[in-house]
């Protein structure tokens, strides 16, 4: 067990006057600087919410919190090589689209680009996060997953910081600062997409942000936009839907992607992976005419496909990140930020995890191919759905984790309409980093900055788009210090 205590990093037992006092200047705040999201209550295009946060930041061990920062650089290498492995891929991805029909028509796509004579576009654009819980069993942070499409918040966090720097500086609490790491993650995942627009070298055309048609994370989305505006004076970004994109958009003779009038250089997806947001066939049609167009896609196809739960489960496998990393260094760093991962294929393998989970259900997290919240399954849940799928193939799209312990922290969470709640928390620590290359070569490869978000302890899952969860900054501690 740990030695380990993580504390608030500010005394929670203030007087109320102070507390509300607080509580309004950091709203103040959030409201001020965009840290908002548009309201689901109702619709109102003119008007914001702040987005949920917590009041203060959450303390992390410093040598794990520098550890994911250095590692991210070998995970973009790792996912890019994994994404440009078409044995690997369809080897993993075997099973899982033989019963999970999303994921089968991605990779349809995948599949027909290669028919088609491969991508247009030999560059692809990876703006990616990984994901950690800190875990109190061995000390270490484990990965929870890793995005390939459209990865959020690296706005609102980036923004988040400024705003507990001055919430604790408010709190009486100056001496605090020096914890509170930098996060630049906007600028840099702007300055992805711009170095993507200047790889394709046509000065006229745009960088095309691939939307929902209502989004309520808007302010992360458009801050980006702000952020090209400001890093690079010539590009113009449009937004556009699946629906938009499949009505308007055409392939020239030379598979120039042009909606509008408009030459598309660069896709950024904060769209797509779920599988509401292909309604009708047209949407799908939009999604492989990009797919074959000569625009970088943030993700390609494949990138997508090799952010795909199943993947995560195969490359865990024994030997599979020495194949792709070879470095021994590298692959053991790697290996040792993964936790238990589990197949439930059709296979006496298969069969033994299956069983495990059966018998030992709060040891594990069920997960589909599925990316935004929610999809999960948890403890005894996972009895009666494995029961239900054990003899049918379905069993396929599913894979098992070992479920991750964080430390619980107490923190204010604040809401938008709600009074400030003092609760137990636990936070996800997300590292954004982007490549940018060839199958044969990477070209540019950075970490670029990161994101805490915090949930209620005993909720499963808490996405702070969809109201359970919210924004939070890391606040560096050393372990060794506060045993
Ligand atoms: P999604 O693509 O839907 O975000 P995730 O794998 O990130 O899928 O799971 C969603 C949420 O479920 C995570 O943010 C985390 O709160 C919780 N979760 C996922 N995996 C684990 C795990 N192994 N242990 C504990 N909680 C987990
Ligand atoms: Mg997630």
């Amino acid at each position: 067990m740990t030695s380990t205590k993580l504390e608030p990093c500010i005394p929670l037992d203030m007087e109320k006057e102070k507390l509300t006092d607080l509580v309004e200047k950091a709203k103040d705040y959030a409201l001020m600087h965009g840290i908002c999201m548009r309201r689901k209550d109702q619709f109102d295009r003119d008007a914001l919410h702040f987005a949920p946060f917590v009041l203060f930041p959450t303390s992390f061990p410093r040598n794990e919190f520098d550890k994911s920062v250095k590692l991210q650089q070998v995970l973009n290498e790792l996912m890019h090589k994994v994404a440009h492995d078409d044995e690997f891929l369809t080897t993993s991805l075997r099973n899982t689209i033989k019963v999970d029909h999303f994921t089968k028509r991605l990779f349809d796509i995948y599949e027909r680009v290669k028919k088609e004579g491969g991508p247009t576009q030999a560059i692809s654009a990876g703006l990616f996060r990984s994901d950690y819980f800190y875990c109190l069993l061995s000390e270490k942070v484990k990965q929870v997953e890793f995005n390939t499409i459209a990865s959020s918040f690296g706005c609102l966090t980036s923004s988040l910081v400024s705003q507990h720097k001055y919430v604790v500086q408010e709190a009486g609490y100056p001496q605090h600062l020096k914890n509170i790491p930098e996060n630049n993650a906007l600028a840099g995942l702007a300055g992805a997409l711009i170095s993507a627009w200047r790889l394709y070298n046509q000065p006229k055309s745009v960088i095309l942000f691939l939307v929902e048609d209502v989004t309520y994370n808007v302010c992360d989305q458009k801050f980006h936009e702000f952020e090209i505006r400001r890093q690079c004076p010539e590009v113009f970004v449009i937004r556009r839907t699946l629906t938009e994109i499949g009505n308007r958009g055409k392939l020239t003779a030379d598979k120039r992607l042009i909606i509008d009038g408009q030459e598309v250089a660069v896709i950024y997806m904060r769209c797509g992976y779920h599988p509401d947001q292909y309604p009708t066939e047209l949407e799908w049609d939009a999604r492989y005419m990009m797919e074959i167009s000569l625009a970088i896609k943030s993700p390609s196809i494949h990138y997508h496909l090799a952010g795909t739960k199943k993947v995560q489960q195969e490359l865990a496998k024994e030997g599979i990140l020495e194949k792709f990393l070879g470095d021994k260094a590298h692959t053991d760093s790697v290996r040792d930020i993964f936790t238990g991962l589990y197949s439930l294929d059709n296979d006496t393998t298969g069969d033994k995890n299956l069983e495990n989970a059966m018998n030992n259900p709060e040891k594990y997290v069920l997960k589909p191919q599925r990316e935004g919240g929610g999809n999960n399954v948890y403890g005894e849940d996972i009895k009666p759905f494995l029961e239900n799928i054990k003899n049918s193939d379905e069993r396929c799209a599913y894979i098992l984790m070992d479920r991750i312990s964080p430390p619980i922290i107490k923190n204010y969470m604040v809401r938008p309409g709600m009074e400030p709640m003092l609760a137990d928390c636990i936070s996800e620590l997300g590292i954004f980093g982007y490549v940018i290359g060839t199958k044969d070569e990477i070209l540019e490869n950075k970490q670029v900055g990161h994101m805490l978000r915090t949930k209620l302890s005993h909720v499963n899952e808490g996405g702070v788009a969809a109201g359970l969860g919210a924004l939070d900054s890391v606040y560096l501690v050393d372990t060794d210090r506060c045993c």
